[in-house]
Order: C-alpha cells, then sequence, then structure tokens
C-alpha cells in the first residue's frame, strides 16, 4: 500500500494529528516533563501549560477554565459521569433517561447500571434519529436524576436538539449529560446557553493525541462545588481537583489545547467546505447508484457525516473492496464492525437487518480534499454494481 495515495474516510473512527499538534506535542513531551504537582519549578512549568491548556478547551464551549476535568479518552470521561452521579445521587432517586442510539461508552454503563436497581428509560428515535423531547419530559419521574443524550450520533451523524434538552433538563431540576464526542469542535458548543451540566470530548476526533479526553462538570455551588452531584470513580491521588487521580498527562492535555485552538479557528470556513463535500457525496451516490439511501437526518447533520444504506450488498464487503482501492471507510461504527450484529443505531431508526447490515460510514476531514472526494466517487459505483452481482441477497430473490 502506498500511504500517500491512500484516501482517509473513517475521521468518525479517529483523526490523523494534525501536523502542527504533533509539533506542540513533541515540543512538551521534550521540555515540559515535570508532574504538575510537584512544587519544584520543572513542575511548576507543568502546571502552567496545564492551566492554560484548560482555559483554551473551557473557552471552546464557553465553560469555566476550572470546570475542565482531563481523562484518558471519551469514554473514561462518559463513564465518569455515569457512575459519578449514579452513585453521588442514591438518596434522590435511581431513574436515568438517554436515548436509544449512545455509544457504547454510555450505553454499556447504563446496562450494567441496570444489573444494581438503576432503572434506566432508553428514549426511541425517529427514522432520521431524533429524540422527541416531548417523549423526554414525559418519562421524567420524581426519582429520575440523570438525562443523558449525545450531542451528535457516530454512526449516522445526526444532532439532537440539545438546547430544547438542556431547557427541560434545567426546568425539572435534573442533571444534563451529554456525550459530546463527534460534536466537539465541529459544530458550535456553549454549555450555559444550552443548560449542559456534564459534557464528554476526546482529543482523538479532532486531529489531537489519542488517550486524552475530557469531563466538563459545572459548578453548581461554591461550597461544595463539583462534589455536590457527582464523585470520582477512581480514588488516589488529588489530581484534578480531586475528581480524578493519575499524574497529568501534561503534553497530551497541550496538544489537546492546540487541537481546540486550531478547531477554534477554522470551524466555520472548514465546517462550510466539508458541508460542500459531505452533500456532493450524497448527492453523487443516490442518484448514481440505484437502491442506495441516506442514513440520519438529511441537513441536521455532522457537517463530515456521511451514511449510506446500500440493498444486496454487506457493508463488510464494500469496506473491504474500497480498501483495496485506496480508500478507508467504515461500516457501522469502528466499534461495532467486528460483531455480526446489526447496529442499534441502524435498528432504533428502523431499519431491517438485512438492510442494516448493508451500510457504509464515509466521515469526511479536515485533510479530505475535491480530489478525495472525485477518487471515491469514481470507484464507489463499480464496488456495488461487483458486489451486487455476486451476491446471493440479489433483487427479487
Ligand atoms: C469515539 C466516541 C466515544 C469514545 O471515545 P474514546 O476516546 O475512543 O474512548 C464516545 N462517544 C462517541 C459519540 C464517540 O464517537
Amino acid at each position: 500500500m502506498n500511504d500517500s495515495k491512500y484516501i482517509y474516510l473513517d475521521n468518525a473512527a479517529t483523526t490523523p494529528m494534525d501536523p502542527r499538534v504533533i509539533e506542540e506535542v513533541n515540543k512538551h513531551f521534550r521540555e515540559t516533563y515535570g508532574n504538575s504537582s510537584s512544587l519544584h519549578s520543572i513542575g511548576q512549568r507543568a502546571g502552567q501549560i496545564l492551566l492554560k491548556s484548560r482555559e483554551t478547551i473551557a473557552s471552546l464551549i464557553n465553560a469555566k477554565r476550572d470546570d475542565i476535568f482531563f481523562t484518558s479518552s471519551g469514554t473514561e470521561a462518559d463513564n465518569m459521569a455515569i457512575f459519578g452521579v449514579v452513585s453521588k445521587n442514591k438518596n434522590r432517586g435511581n431513574h436515568i433517561i438517554t436515548s436509544s442510539i449512545e455509544h457504547h461508552a454510555v450505553e454499556n454503563p447504563y446496562k450494567k447500571s441496570e444489573k444494581s436497581n438503576v432503572e434506566v428509560t432508553f428514549l426511541p428515535v425517529d427514522k432520521y434519529g431524533l429524540i422527541d423531547t416531548n417523549d423526554l419530559e414525559n418519562a421524567i419521574t420524581d426519582k429520575t436524576i440523570l438525562i443523558s443524550i449525545m450531542f451528535a450520533n457516530n454512526e449516522i451523524g445526526t444532532i439532537e436538539p440539545i438546547k430544547e434538552i438542556g431547557a427541560i433538563a434545567k426546568k425539572h431540576d435534573v442533571i444534563f449529560h451529554t456525550d459530546a464526542v463527534q460534536a466537539f469542535g465541529k459544530v458550535p458548543i456553549d454549555v450555559n446557553d444550552m443548560n449542559i451540566d456534564l459534557l464528554s470530548a476526546a482529543a482523538h476526533k479532532l486531529y489531537g493525541p489519542k488517550g486524552v479526553g475530557m469531563l466538563y462538570i459545572r459548578n453548581k455551588g461554591v461550597r461544595e462545588g463539583w462534589g455536590k452531584y457527582i464523585e470520582p470513580i477512581m480514588y488516589g491521588g488529588g489530581h484534578e481537583r480531586d475528581m480524578r487521580p493519575s499524574t497529568v498527562n501534561v503534553p497530551g492535555i497541550a496538544g489537546f489545547a492546540k487541537a481546540v485552538e486550531l478547531a477554534k479557528d477554522e470551524m466555520s470556513i472548514e465546517s462550510q467546505r466539508q458541508i460542500k463535500l459531505r452533500d456532493k457525496i450524497i448527492k453523487g451516490v443516490t442518484e448514481n447508484i440505484e437502491d442506495t439511501f441516506l442514513n440520519g437526518h438529511p441537513t441536521q447533520r455532522l457537517p463530515n457525516n456521511i451514511n449510506l444504506g446500500f440493498k444486496y450488498v454487506e457493508g463488510e464487503s464494500i469496506v473491504l473492496d474500497l480498501d483495496m482501492e485506496g480508500i478507508a471507510t467504515s461500516t457501522g461504527s469502528a466499534c461495532s464492525s467486528k460483531s455480526l450484529d446489526p447496529s442499534h443505531v441502524l435498528l432504533a431508526i428502523g431499519l431491517e437487518p438485512e438492510v442494516a447490515h448493508g451500510t457504509l460510514r464515509v466521515s469526511l476531514g479536515r485533510f479530505t480534499t475535491e480530489e478525495d472526494v472525485a477518487y471515491f466517487l469514481e470507484k464507489l459505483p463499480g464496488v456495488i454494481e461487483r458486489l451486487r452481482k455476486i451476491s446471493p441477497l440479489k433483487k427479487g430473490s
């Protein structure tokens, strides 16, 4: 495989690091090796970088600097939010409301919680993947301690009505968590305007390093601080204001901050550019290949996400054939692509299991060019045609 010719259209699974971020991380691996908790000046320097990074990252979502808590991943941030709220609010209630299309990093902690006396309502979604805010409001009881709805879906790209959900959570005085791992840095987020209390993000989905994530925790009261409604899930040193022990990954976090700075500067232009490419692919595929359709919402979707259904073929075969043409794509989502069950997201939007098997996710990124898109549109019809010829699922059979 000639790497320089390889076209990477799987940016929803993870992104390549921006060279400017690599530069920044390298610099801090060399220079900022101190432990940010140490008293000496080498440690204090690391502490300064940490503080500055926290400030930059907070500014992207209109949060306060000290409400950002670093983790090792988006998954860890989701687990910290869910298990942290459940254990802190045992006396208040045991009911949680979420959607039926969450990432496994949210879905599986809820399934685990259900085994220990927590009741979870999984709200249905419509054919576009949107929850109904009336369903949400109707599901709230006096035992509800948490509403957790993802900002944007990782498979079909649909963006949920987060501001409306936040307003409902606030009205009923319920804590609101959103998994914003896909949306962070791609669409505008304002935790105050949207009444978000907890928000998860990960650096590697926005051209930052892998192994760095964060949980935003709104400080709801000066005296008890964050501890008012959430408690740690790990115990150790006093890092991250007693919420998340572990020696802090300062070089990785500095890279996360650099990635956020770039996202902030380039978001509006970059999202316009990607929307054009996205819509070109949607149009090019659905108009030129028979028995093909778009999954997810036509407009209320991430600028970089395209999820296509192809009748009579297997998504896995499309991915493997495109790979031979030098193009990286994905079936449902990266986490489930090794299992044979159809994705819970595609079933939730109402696809029949055999149709759900024939889906392809194409996710664009900062480094995707017009030429890449043209090459993809040139190669795909041949791949689909060839697979349909040999498919046992053929039309009419
Ligand atoms: C990728 C992703 C996660 C998991 O993040 P990691 O950093 O890989 O643990 C969680 N939620 C969503 C929506 C994602 O896309």
